[in-house]
């Protein structure tokens, strides 16, 4: 005879497929979902859902989106002549939140890693030549990790786009190399983005 009833299962089954949840923490989480209120429960649930409805990648520089542009391409006080090549949303994130830069990104959504099969086409670098090309940019940072493949890909990008003359600028002053830009402490963002404050 089943413990769980089949609800109940099919919930610890779907938590536990979440990254860094195994098989203990989905049946914690489960039984706080049934202890909570049914309100604060249906509320995980509709967020869940809103992500997955509304949320889509900028059509210009591959942010998360609610539209066909992100908040930051639409924002006319960005200066258009910086440009910020990331390899996540979530590097985005980490970069604005240590608050310094002005400019307009670019994120590729993943970067070169030869051993696992993604090659450039996988990422957004079409679009990244054509924006580059078609823009007024005077200056791109390459801010992907300080790891093999992040340093790999910051090359091949620097390859790519050498017939544009632009200057490029690596971002990877006192971040320590093998870390991860996500996991980097704000202040040391903050001081690899140094050169961009705002004044
Ligand atoms: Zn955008």
């Amino acid at each position: 005879m089943p413990l769980l009833t089949e609800s109940v299962s099919q919930l610890i089954d779907h938590l536990a497929r979440l990254p860094g949840i195994g098989k203990k923490s989905a049946e914690r989480l489960a039984y706080h979902l049934l202890r909570v209120p049914k309100a604060d429960a249906l509320a995980l649930a509709d967020a869940i859902r809103s992500v997955k409805e509304n949320v889509r990648y900028c059509d210009d520089c591959f942010n998360l989106a609610e539209g066909p542009k992100c908040t930051i391409c639409l924002d006319p006080k960005r200066d258009r002549r910086l440009l910020c090549i990331v390899e996540q949303p979530r590097d985005l994130i980490a970069l604005e939140q240590a608050a310094t830069y002005p400019g307009l990104y670019h994120v590729l959504l993943g970067r070169i890693a030869p051993l696992e099969g993604i090659g450039p086409d996988q990422l957004t670098l079409e679009r990244l030549a054509q924006r580059v090309r078609q823009g007024a940019f005077e200056e791109l940072i390459l801010a992907t990790n300080p790891t093999v493949e992040g340093d790999g890909t910051a090359l091949y990008i620097t390859n790519m786009l050498a017939d544009t003359n632009i200057p490029f600028t690596r971002l990877a002053r006192g971040i320590t190399p093998g870390s991860v830009l996500e996991f980097a402490n704000k202040e040391i963002l903050a001081d690899a983005l140094a050169g961009w404050q705002k004044v």
